[in-house]
């Protein structure tokens, strides 16, 4: 079965997270085992089908998926119980790309949703030789996600930092200024650091800038509206070199990231109109 094909299956588990957020859980019989990073396309009959970044893989081939309520179709996702049936195409697009050596120091920065991806990355991490330190940052300590999971999977010999802007939880401030934070306190050797970041483009904008000026290499996933998930439509197009986001990203590094002009600054409307970001 290749990525794209669709396989029905019925969600076999479900989490709330926290207010407006759960995890889906469901079996993918045969489809090939995805990276962190990578999505998968999510069919809800009757309403639409929306990108999701996959949050779980595991050895049984159960995959989750972090679902927020913003709208028609992630609404419907959150109103489905456990037996009900979606429909799934994936592992689509790259995932981040394992560092090059093993003493590389690893940060992984991020927020709100971006905390999907990112948690799957640091589960596969612990599981390697590699160490990390995992910054979240949510507006409010209500609004955290994977809190306990994450102090789980960092327990044994990786660091988690959280921080929230109202400083309900954590320290107060954002995931860029927490980054920057500890690695003024640590004069880490900067060449040696290697970043991955998901979360509002805002945030990660500000992350490319310090990791631009500082030569860190970063990558980063971006969001944008899109309708097939594997280069048909053009919708997630990126100015002024045309990369897509379904399928040359969603994740791309520091080199593309400079190139891309609407980065931080613009994305399509569904009718392919570039708008200002929120
Ligand atoms: C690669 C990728 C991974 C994603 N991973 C997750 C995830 O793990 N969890 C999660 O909750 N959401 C994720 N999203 C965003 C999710 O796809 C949208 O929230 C969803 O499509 C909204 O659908 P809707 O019908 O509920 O809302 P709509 O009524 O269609 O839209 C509600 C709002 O969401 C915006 N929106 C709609 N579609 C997208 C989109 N594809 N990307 C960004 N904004 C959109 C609209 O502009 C509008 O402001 C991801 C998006 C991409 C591109």
């Amino acid at each position: 079965m290749t990525n794209n094909a669709m396989q029905t299956v019925q969600i076999i588990r479900i989490v709330n997270e926290c207010e407006g957020i759960r995890t889906l859980f469901f079996k993918m019989e045969y489809h090939p085992i995805p990276e962190p990073g990578q999505f998968a396309m999510i069919w809800v009959p009757g309403i639409d089908e929306i990108p999701m970044s996959i949050s779980l893989c595991d050895e049984r081939g159960i995959w989750g998926i972090t679902v927020k309520s913003v709208g028609d179709c992630t609404k419907k996702l959150h109103a489905l119980r456990v037996g009900d049936y979606i429909g799934v195409r994936g592992p689509l697009g790259n995932c981040f790309p394992s560092p090059k050596d093993a003493n590389k120091q690893i940060f992984i920065v991020g927020g709100g949703m971006g905390m999907a991806p990112l948690k799957f990355l640091a589960q596969k991490l612990s599981e390697s030789e590699f160490k990390y330190t995992i910054i979240e940052g949510a507006k409010t300590d209500d609004t955290l996600v994977f809190v306990d999971e994450i102090y789980e999977i960092t327990r044994d010999s990786n660091e988690f930092f959280c921080c929230t802007d109202d400083g309900s939880y954590g320290e107060k401030g954002t995931s860029v200024d927490a980054f920057k934070k500890i690695m003024n306190e640590r004069e880490n050797d900067i060449k040696n650091m290697i970043v991955y970041s998901c979360g509002p483009e805002s945030m990660m904008y500000g992350l490319f800038l310090t990791c631009k000026a500082l030569n860190i290499e970063l990558y980063a996933s971006l969001e944008r509206i899109m309708r097939c998930g594997f280069g048909l439509c053009g919708l997630c197009s990126l100015d002024p070199i045309g990369l897509l986001v379904c399928k040359d990203g969603p994740i791309f590094n520091l080199e593309q990231l400079s190139k891309i002009k609407d980065f931080g600054k613009y994305k399509r409307d569904f009718t392919g109109k570039k708008v200002p970001l929120d």
